[in-house]
């Protein structure tokens, strides 16, 4: 048995069950493991929708080039899709981002243009301003735009929902997402929803973002956005993927707590999983009081550890930004003192 191209490998990841992390968190916790889809990503799944929705609506044509800010995993997606299909890609992305999702976004022949982080949305260099005039300015262009580009969310609507529901034989009880442009949340949960309304979709946020205020008091608080490290998720406007009336609650995790999570995955669960993913547990960790013996949790691990190797799975970095644990002393530090 074969696959015509590896874009039909997309999807139909492994559940797998989490025996140490979480092993005091009442109930059964399993994680969507999205690192085997061809991008090592969960976005693999809405590049391809966005891009087959493009090419049926005619807003993408023969030969076009598609022009995105991606912190890199969506960008992923679609660089593989546009080579199996022949497309040209341009990405923008900011300084924060891992300069291996960069290099890798260029091994599919991509082209990479990394912008500030810490310039406003309408600053004339910020990531969503270069691109928007890109996408102005080359010829047979279209910009995805997947905070906005419904197809997102319907992808996981399609395709991460069913199989979850397919996976827990309709027995989960509380979904988990980081929530960035909200597709995969909002997608999953609006299939969930219609199973069964009594789902729980817990979303993860970062401290430095708007969501959660905003679920809880309906105002975008400009005071909540300030600069963090955590990645793919948070943000500090509010797409259009992210449907408040399907997420229950908001969970803000740290940064540090997110960080030092993600190294933890790897050494108690085996699972070598990228940043949103400790996120995510930790952000479990925090809500253990919302489970009870009898739940069923599916945590969505959206990306790969190898992207993160220069971050929190390097100690210097860690040690840079005060994450070390209290009192932890690597051989390093002995050496060195
Ligand atoms: N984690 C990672 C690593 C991501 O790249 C993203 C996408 N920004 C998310 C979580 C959040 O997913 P979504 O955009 O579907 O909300």
């Amino acid at each position: 048995m074969w696959y015509n191209n590896i874009l039909e490998t997309v999807g139909n990841t492994p559940m797998v069950r989490l025996n140490k992390v979480t092993k005091d968190i009442p109930g059964t916790i399993l994680a969507k493991i999205e690192t085997t889809n061809p991008g090592n990503s969960i976005k693999d799944r809405m590049a391809l929708k966005m891009i087959e929705d493009a090419e049926k609506s005619g807003k993408l044509k023969p030969g076009g080039t598609i022009i995105e800010g991606t912190s890199g995993n969506t960008g992923m997606g679609l660089a593989i899709a546009a080579v199996i299909k022949g497309y040209k890609c341009i990405f923008t992305s900011t300084d924060k981002q891992s300069k291996e999702k960069f290099d890798a976004l260029r091994a599919f022949g991509a082209e990479v243009i990394v912008c500030p982080t810490n310039v406003d949305p309408e600053d004339s260099r910020s990531y969503y301003s270069v691109s928007s005039r890109l996408e102005r300015e080359v010829p047979n262009s279209w910009k995805p735009n997947q905070y906005d580009n419904l197809s997102n969310s319907q992808a996981h609507y399609e395709s991460t929902g069913p199989e979850i529901w397919e996976q827990t034989e309709g027995k989960i009880t509380h979904l988990v997402a980081g929530v960035g442009t909200g597709g995969t949340i909002s997608g999953i949960a609006r299939y969930l929803k219609e199973k069964n309304p009594a789902i729980q979709v817990l979303g993860i946020d970062t401290y430095g973002s708007v969501f959660k205020k905003y679920k809880e008091t309906g105002i975008m608080d400009k005071n909540e956005i300030y600069p963090y490290i955590t990645e793919g998720i948070g943000e500090d406007f509010l797409p259009k993927n992210v449907d408040f009336n399907l997420i229950d609650h908001f969970e803000k995790v740290t940064d540090k707590d997110a960080a030092l999570m993600t190294r933890e995955i790897a050494r108690k669960e085996g699972i070598f999983a990228g940043n949103s993913t400790g996120s995510a547990i930790a952000g479990v960790l925090q809500m253990k009081d919302r489970f009870k013996e009898s739940d069923v949790v599916v945590v969505i691990f959206p990306d790969h550890g190898t992207r993160y190797l220069g971050k929190m799975y390097n100690e210097d970095w860690l040690r840079d930004r005060g994450f070390l644990k209290d009192g932890k002393l690597t051989a390093r530090d002995i050496i060195q003192k």
